[in-house]
């Protein structure tokens, strides 16, 4: 049926880059045997599930949908491939992205651009795009996608859907092709907040092949969601309204917190000082980061590799110029103009400084308050070409970078739909590897 479902949607939607029917097919069959042999069944048997991808799948093409990796069929799983398998899931196929996870639009995919399923004029958000727009689209029941900076709980929000940014640590980025190491999470996109706890009960745990993963007692993800929200401590920090915010969106999250109060929350207005750096120290440290996680792309063991070359240096140089696409090489030169010499103290440094601050602004609200509400985005889905600077893009990450920035975890969940008809969201933000207490909030809020 979802196999159906894509082939209907798919020339409207555009969410996917690479779709294996066949070895779903196959998938599928290898779990009906094993029901009737009445082995036992994996958790997720016969779920069929999209991922983001730039997440290694061993055998299927997985090209971060940049031309830099069109032919890249990877020879291992990442590690939540690896613990989907476990489970018994269907891969059913691979989803569009902003190149590289660089983008809140999924407009800079060298595969074109994926239309936001309420709305076809309109962008699904990116840079998990495609991840989003399937699970609304019906064409899985779950996917995966990566935050960096609100790449998986910006476009969750523009389409509809729950979106889960874990606590750094949390999941293993082993074999997630790597934008910002210090600030990616795998996270899934689901159509509820029970779907979301559950999906990251699976791919949680320690992993010795990622040197960040957090070693500790991981508890079950969702336990004790459907008690009350009694008493809950909710704060709302001032700086998020303080911003240009739709007055659609505004609304809605005022509603969303009227309602925090009525199920028995604490809610009280609070202060995040920092939260007008997180977005300047968000780029500086992204970009540097990726101008140095990119450098692997030369063109030599994978990938693309340009035809017009004399020598070694031209052929990295055209490799790279015809490989990349216009938003990859931005990053790349702001990163290594904010990583060389005689700039790296004043801006580099100075961001990491920032990040330091931030990171004590969310520990001392989370002192006093089990999680912070705010808008996802600052407006609904906007349309397809509507966002003509860099700049402009930017500023669409103002409400979830901090989260990142903060290695702390939140979770995007749908609070109504604007008058012209387009979903919006409210993001809930709890202390690190605290995640269940968010959990709580958000299945009680939905
Ligand atoms: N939109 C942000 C960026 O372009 C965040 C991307 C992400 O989270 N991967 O960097």
């Amino acid at each position: 049926a979802y196999i159906d479902r894509i082939e209907r949607v798919e020339p409207e939607v555009n969410a996917l880059v690479t779709t294996c029917a066949d070895e779903a097919l196959e998938a599928a069959k290898r779990v009906d045997k094993k029901r009737v042999k009445g082995e036992l069944l994996g958790r997720l048997a016969g779920i069929p599930a999209i991922i983001k991808d730039n997440m290694c799948t061993k055998g299927v093409l997985s090209t971060a949908s940049s031309k830099m990796l069109y032919n890249y069929k990877p020879v291992y799983d990442a590690t939540v491939i690896e613990k989907l398998k476990a489970e018994d899931y269907v891969l059913l196929a691979k989803a569009n992205m902003d190149e590289f996870a660089m983008g809140s639009s999924t407009e800079t995919s060298y595969f074109g651009v994926t239309k936001n399923p309420w709305d076809t004029a309109r962008v699904p958000g990116g840079s998990s795009g495609g991840s989003a727009a399937c699970v609304a689209a019906d064409e899985a029941v779950f996917s995966l996608g990566s935050d960096t900076g609100g790449s998986v709980r910006q476009p969750a929000a523009f389409c509809g859907v729950v979106g889960l940014k874990p606590t750094y640590g949390t999941v293993s980025r082993f074999g997630l092709m790597a934008f910002a190491s210090s600030l990616d999470q795998i996270g899934p996109l689901t159509k509820t907040v029970e779907d979301s706890a559950f999906v990251l009960d699976i791919i949680a745990g320690n992993d010795k092949k990622d040197s960040t993963s957090a070693i500790m007692d991981y508890p079950r993800y969702g336990e004790g969601m459907k008690q009350g929200i009694k008493g809950l401590k909710v704060g709302i920090p001032k700086e998020y309204l303080e911003q240009e915010i739709d007055p659609e969106v505004r609304r809605s999250y005022l509603e969303a917190v009227k309602l925090f109060e009525e199920m028995g929350a604490v809610v009280e207005e609070t202060s995040l000082p920092t939260f007008d750096y997180a977005l300047s120290a968000y780029y500086v440290i992204a970009s540097a980061e990726v101008a140095s996680n990119l450098s692997r792309f030369d063109g030599i063991r994978y990938g693309y590799r340009t035809d017009h070359y004399s020598d070694l240096k031209e052929m990295y140089k055209n490799t790279r110029s015809e490989g990349f696409g216009d938003e990859t090489k931005r990053r790349i030169m702001l990163g290594n103009y904010v990583l060389s010499s005689g700039y790296y103290d004043a801006y580099y440094l100075k961001a990491l400084k920032v990040k330091t601050l931030i990171k004590n602004d969310f520990d001392r609200l989370f002192g006093k308050y089990d999680i912070l509400l705010s808008p996802t985005a600052p407006t609904p889905a906007f349309e397809i070409g509507a966002k003509s600077t860099p700049l402009e893009m930017y500023v669409n990450d103002l409400f979830t970078v901090p989260v990142n920035i903060a290695g702390v975890t939140a979770i995007s969940v749908p609070s109504g739909v604007t008058k012209e008809g387009l979903p919006v969201s409210v993001q809930m933000i709890a202390k690190a590897f605290d995640e269940n207490t968010m959990f709580r909030a958000a299945w009680n809020f939905e």
